[in-house]
């Protein structure tokens, strides 16, 4: 059998033998040993986020999307309204969701790879005080770039807001404490910075905010009081449990532990960003995002100048090599992504990185 791929992408991620293994058992969902690998799934989660005084850990069947579409049916009530900030692809898909949803909802834009600026929001929130809640991207992945999370929830906390964080492609690796940035929610998913597979995402909630949105949810399989409130009584899952995810979620978070825990984990992603950033710019290509923005998580390169240029050449190239890239995803200018997450290390990047240049020279669209 040919080696599996190595995905240079922000999830599905490449998994360690030991997630996929854990996947071998099938378990039945009302099993109480079921039942208890949830509960400490969930207590792990809000560990990690530092929310176990005060926040509640839902779990909820489907990809990361489903749980925030879940978050902001469930938390900004039908009368109240959201202020959602965009700088790139998923902040725009969450605005997208909020009108889809019917919740009133306003925008503050910037472009791809422009901050939040924390004293736009102060100043909009003056001028609108019909906003209840925000909704923040903190690690935005269609450009890597990271948001000034804390900033933001001081003057969200300051003006009595609600924020409502999605944290899916940083939740494990980068900071967020729930508790001491009074945020209302932090919204992540299985398969990302925890190294588990795709499925199951999860809400971190304040749980009096979780207590009083009864009625709120414009869906019944999206209402995460309705999850809650079921999972406290019965222990188990509303619908059908994704089984053998929560199990590989369980030891991909003993892994986690052992590792080292969120440091730990951060400081791999670091050094294999900063393989791939050095590699790369000294062969010529350069990062989209001015280096201080710039979270370890996933990479955008502007492609080569030559005018040849083609992804999907470039990818295929990269596939034979046992490497998965990325496309862009800017509108304006041509770029490719790397992804930094998963169960790889610096010298699998350092491969990655010589692989990407061999290949793009082989072409002719890099100069040597
Ligand atoms: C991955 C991701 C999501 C969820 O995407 P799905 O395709 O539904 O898993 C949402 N927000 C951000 C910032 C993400 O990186």
């Amino acid at each position: 059998m040919l080696q599996a791929p190595i995905l240079l992408t922000p999830g599905p991620l490449t998994t360690s033998l030991a997630t996929r293994t854990a996947m071998l058992t099938d378990w039945g969902s009302w099993d109480s040993s079921f039942n208890a690998l949830t509960a400490s799934v969930c207590a792990d989660l809000l560990s990690i986020a530092n929310g176990a005084a005060n926040h509640c850990c839902i779990p909820l069947q489907g990809s990361g999307t489903f749980a925030v579409e879940a978050a902001l049916g469930t938390l900004v009530p039908r009368a109240g309204k959201l202020l959602v900030l965009e700088n790139g692809a998923y902040g725009q898909r969450m605005s997208k969701i909020a009108r889809a949803i019917g919740r009133d909802v306003t925008v503050l834009s910037w472009p791809d790879g422009v901050a939040i600026d924390a004293l736009a929001v102060k100043a909009k929130l003056q001028n609108d005080p019909a906003i209840t809640h925000i909704g923040l991207i903190h690690c935005e992945t269609a450009t890597g770039l990271l948001n000034p999370l804390s900033e933001i929830a001081h003057v969200a906390s300051n003006a009595g807001c609600e924020l409502i964080v999605d944290a899916m492609s940083s939740f494990g690796a980068l900071e967020i404490d729930v508790q001491a940035l009074n945020l209302c929610a932090v919204i992540a998913a299985s398969g990302k910075c925890l190294e588990g597979v795709p499925g199951m995402g999860f809400v971190i909630a304040k749980t009096a905010a979780v207590s009083l949105a009864n009625g709120n949810s414009p869906s019944l399989a999206l209402d995460l009081a309705d999850q809650y409130d079921y999972m406290q009584r019965t222990g188990q899952w509303r619908f059908t449990p994704p089984t053998h995810v929560v199990a590989a979620l369980r030891s991909a978070l003993d892994q986690y532990f052992a590792e080292g825990g969120r440091p730990a984990r951060l400081a791999r992603y670091t050094a294999n960003a900063q393989v791939l950033i050095d590699r790369l710019k000294s062969a010529g290509l350069a990062l989209f995002l001015d280096e201080k923005l710039q979270a370890p998580i996933i990479l955008t390169f502007h492609a080569p100048a030559h005018p040849d240029y083609q992804f999907t050449a470039f990818y295929n190239a990269m596939r034979e090599r046992g490497f998965v890239l990325y496309p862009g995803k800017l509108t304006q200018i041509e770029t490719f992504r790397v992804g930094c997450i998963g169960a790889i290390n610096s010298a699998q990047l350092e491969q990655a990185a010589h692989a990407i240049v061999d290949v793009l020279t082989g072409f002719g669209w890099l100069d040597r």
